[in-house]
């Protein structure tokens, strides 16, 4: 691909507007680092998208609103101890999951090699 073409290319990535999708993966960090920089970029130059991406996040805050409201429903009916319980399961599932993690990192790394 010759210089041109490549300046071409990262030009359009910059100046396409992001679609709904885009918009949500990166409120909720899910976005590739690529992407996500395409994105800012994008947000830098583009009113539009930025009005279009602070409605989306007020979608998105009152999604996960809405998901506080019916959890705190649930604490009700399940009381508290058998939320509290199932509290320190998820947390220690997610330290084990974690762990997981941050070891095949370690070691795919070539750490000690
Ligand atoms: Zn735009």
């Amino acid at each position: 691909m010759g210089l041109a073409k490549a300046l071409y290319v990262g030009m359009s990535a910059i100046q396409r507007h992001m679609d709904m999708e885009e918009a949500e993966r990166y409120l909720m960090g899910w976005s590739p680092e690529e992407e996500a920089a395409v994105l800012e970029e994008h947000l830098l130059v583009c009113a539009s998208c930025r009005r279009h991406l602070s409605s989306t996040e007020l979608y998105v805050s009152s999604m996960s609103e809405a998901a506080a409201v019916s959890a705190r429903t649930r604490f009700t009916d399940y009381g508290n101890w058998q939320l509290l319980k199932l509290l320190a399961v998820a947390g220690s599932l997610a330290a084990l999951v974690l762990s997981g993690l941050l070891a095949a990192w370690y070691y795919g790394s070539g750490a000690g090699r």
